[in-house]
């Protein structure tokens, strides 16, 4: 692919990154309790009717329409509960008490609500009219035998598990994680819990990637901090290629002297393309290694975060073979204050969201907007997004904002 020099819109890098990728196809059938925020890998059909056998939608009595024509009291011939259905003989002119979820006695034309009903000592008077099925929930009204339950490419979670649990499936078949390797790089980072040199920092990049990945359902591969050595850097990618699907660095992609990123990708894989008309996160790289891809992530860790949550997060779902996955919603809010912008780039600066006092949505800014104010995102609930070729923008004015996802705690 050819070496895009200018600055890409984000759009097109999107479309550019989306439309190569390929969803890894390998299933594994795994038990539902460590299923969550795994991907189906073929669709899931029910073995049975849902319900699977006619029964009460309501506490009451079981009747047969022709028996309540008279209009005399039906006297109790038997119950059926939950579990345990009634199975002897029911005479003509009687009633079954009936319980939520009991199978309805062989006959039975409607359930009647018990506060609908009298009970006297000749038996049960009906006060309303009747209707022939009320109350009954019948037989596969839910899910069919043989029925879809699930298409393939559904990410499971408490709103579909428990559902393929009402199947009698104890197993469900799944993609593969995607496997993912991250590293830092940068002569000046050093772990938490070690003293810092002179002019060093530590790296918190990696510690971002990594928790992402895994909110994400990916397997990490942490290879750690490498230096700003071209050797021990094409080693790392080296070693990353060959055990993931996607290698994901941070740091190295700008165009100082220690920065050998692009270099490295240009001689192991290909660069799609790595400056973007985005701020904060200009310096991203997007290519292909020898089994996996790469995104090389910006230095600076609002500009990594940023990037990761914007472009690798879908780069993920695609891989990961979700599908369906719709863009993050956005909503105009009406800006409480000021906010700096120069045209040329789209600007996701972080702010917060609120109802205002005429009940409208407002956002404010975090403050500082600076690629090395990380403590932005915590205070922050959403993105104000702001357009490329937009300027200044002054309180009042309308912007778009996007909340934030799991992510970053929305
Ligand atoms: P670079 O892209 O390597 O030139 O880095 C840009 C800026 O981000 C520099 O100030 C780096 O010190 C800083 N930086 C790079 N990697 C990390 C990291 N993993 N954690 C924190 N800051 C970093
Ligand atoms: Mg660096």
């Amino acid at each position: 692919m050819e070496f895009t020099a200018g600055l890409i819109p984000l759009e097109t890098a999107m479309e550019q990154m989306l439309s190569r990728i390929v969803p890894v196809t390998e299933s594994e059938s795994i038990p539902l309790l460590k299923a969550c925020g795994r991907i189906t890998s073929h669709p899931v059909t029910s073995p049975i009717d849902v319900p699977g056998f006619d029964n009460s939608a309501m506490d009451g009595y079981a009747v047969r329409l022709q028996d309540l024509a008279s209009g005399t009291a039906l006297p109790v011939a038997g119950k059926a509960f939950a579990g345990q259905p009634f199975d002897g003989e029911w005479p003509e002119g009687t009633c079954i008490r009936i319980m939520t979820g009991a199978p309805v006695p062989q006959g039975t034309d409607a359930v009647v609500m018990q506060e609908e009903a009298t009970v006297t000592e000749s038996g049960v008077r009906f006060n309303e009219e009747v209707k022939n099925g009320q109350n009954v929930r019948l037989r596969g009204e839910d899910i069919r035998q043989g029925g879809n339950v699930l298409p393939a490419g559904k990410k499971l979670t408490a709103a579909e598990l428990p559902l393929i649990a009402s199947l009698g499936i104890p197993e469900v078949a799944v993609l593969r994680k995607v496997r993912a390797a991250v590293f830092s790089t940068g002569d000046e980072l050093q772990l938490p819990g070690t003293p810092l040199g002179d002019g060093q920092i530590y790296d918190t990049n990696r510690l971002a990637v990594h928790i992402m990945l895994e909110q994400l359902g990916c397997d990490v591969i942490d290879l750690g901090i490498i230096h700003d050595d071209p050797e021990a850097l094409r080693a790392a990618f080296i070693e990353a290629d060959s055990q993931a699907d996607v290698v994901i660095s941070s740091g190295g992609v700008s165009v100082g002297e220690a920065d050998y990123t692009k270099q490295l990708l240009e001689e192991l894989g290909e660069v799609g393309f790595w400056k973007l008309a985005i701020k904060p996160g200009k310096p991203f790289a997007f290519g292909r290694l020898t089994n996996s891809w790469f995104c090389g992530l910006p230095g600076n860790p609002v500009s990594a975060a940023l990037t990761f949550y914007q472009l690798v997060q879908p780069l993920l779902a695609r891989l990961s073979g979700e599908q369906g996955n719709a863009l993050p919603p956005r909503q105009r809010a009406r800006t409480v204050g000021r906010l700096k912008k120069s045209p040329g780039r789209l600007d996701f600066q972080r702010g917060i969201m609120r109802r205002g006092e005429d009940g409208q949505l407002e956002v404010l800014s975090t403050g500082h907007q600076g690629s090395h104010i990380f403590s932005s995102f915590s205070q922050a609930n959403c993105f104000i997004v702001l357009e490329r070729e937009r300027g200044h923008v002054e309180a009042g004015d309308w912007v778009e904002v996007e909340p934030f996802n799991h992510l970053f705690g929305g």
